[in-house]
């Protein structure tokens, strides 16, 4: 493409108009953030299989958003700046937006796919980031044109992304720090992120600490036979978790991202690291999963459904 030309000059102009690629829980709420402070956002996915509305996924994760998740947009006003769409239909859009986000499904071939397409589609110099959790930032921009790999970036959202402040930014050796300025000062000032520069190691900084104390507590209290709720009355308030305690959190996550993220880490840590230490396997949390007990997606989880 021709953002791959060394020597083209960068956009300088501010971020007014935000794209989000993948409407799913990330991607639906990030795009209502960005809403919320009065910018438009697009909103694409993919076109769903025999749909008679192309655009069928991205309406509906705005409509959920806005039906079961009152607080999702401060204002009425705010949903309507979500304009939804099709990577199909609706690529060139991209053309007139200052940042666009990548919140597809956390697989490599398929990110690397659609950016080629972003790249085609984008004005030199926008910056591009991606909402992965798990993708080294050299991996997902390997035999992408060196433009591209100028402008881009890992922004990491947590879930959800209008309650969560911290924002993990991951920039590589070849990002323009202009990129990743404009990027860092806008989800600062206008997202109010508490926005944390963060290198490209597995987990960045909050998974890695997360996933660490999420299975020694489980493991712990697994092996000191304590009951959920004895558990959490002591690591619940005061760690901080005053509401969920660890269990409820994990309820809250989804039991079912514990093995991924953990089998995720173990696979990019040195053998001999420390952390392999609680990155085993916990069998009643796979029972749990394989019966159907993923927390508050599922039938219920550590704690039953109300
Ligand atoms: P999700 O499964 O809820 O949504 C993914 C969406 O991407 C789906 O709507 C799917 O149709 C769409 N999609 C798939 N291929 C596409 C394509 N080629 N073009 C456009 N849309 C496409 O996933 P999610 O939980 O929102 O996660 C999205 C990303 O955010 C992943 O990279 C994940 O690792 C990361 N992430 C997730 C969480 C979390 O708690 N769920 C937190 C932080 C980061």
């Amino acid at each position: 493409s021709e953002n791959g030309q060394a020597g083209k000059p960068a956009k300088t102009r501010d971020i007014r108009k935000v794209a989000v690629i993948g409407a799913g829980v990330m991607g639906a709420g990030i795009a209502a953030q960005v809403a919320n402070a009065g910018i438009e956002t697009l909103l694409l996915d993919i076109v769903p299989e025999g749909a008679d509305d192309r655009s069928a996924i991205a309406k509906g994760a705005i409509a959920k958003l806005e039906k079961a998740e009152p607080a999702a947009f401060m204002a009425k006003r705010n949903a309507r700046l979500v304009v939804p769409g099709n990577i199909e239909d609706d690529l060139e859009k991209l053309a007139a937006c200052d940042w666009i986000i990548e919140a597809v499904v956390e697989r490599l071939d398929v990110k690397q796919a659609l950016y080629a397409r972003i790249d085609a589609a984008r004005a030199p110099g926008t910056p591009v980031s991606s909402n992965t959790s798990t993708i080294p930032l050299g991996d997902l921009t390997r035999g992408l044109p060196d433009g591209f790999r100028r402008d881009f970036l890992i922004t990491h959202f947590f879930n959800p992304p209008r309650y969560m402040r911290l924002l993990e930014v991951v920039a590589g050796p070849e990002t323009d720090p202009a990129s990743l300025a404009r990027v860092s000062a806008f989800a600062d000032l206008k997202l109010g992120k508490t926005v944390v520069p963060c290198k490209d190691t597995p987990g960045f900084i909050a998974n890695r600490l997360g996933t660490y104390w999420l299975q020694a507590a489980v493991i712990e209290a697994l092996d000191l036979g304590l009951s959920v709720e004895e558990a959490d009355a002591v690591m619940g308030r005061p760690f901080g978790f005053p509401k969920t305690g660890v269990f409820g959190l994990l309820d809250l996550v989804g039991l079912d991202l514990m093995p991924h993220v953990q089998g995720s880490l173990k696979r990019a840590l040195p053998a001999d690291d420390p952390f392999h230490a609680v990155l085993r396997d916990v069998p009643l949390i796979e029972e749990m999963i394989r019966t159907g007990y993923t927390g508050r997606k599922g039938k219920g989880g550590f704690y039953r459904l109300n």
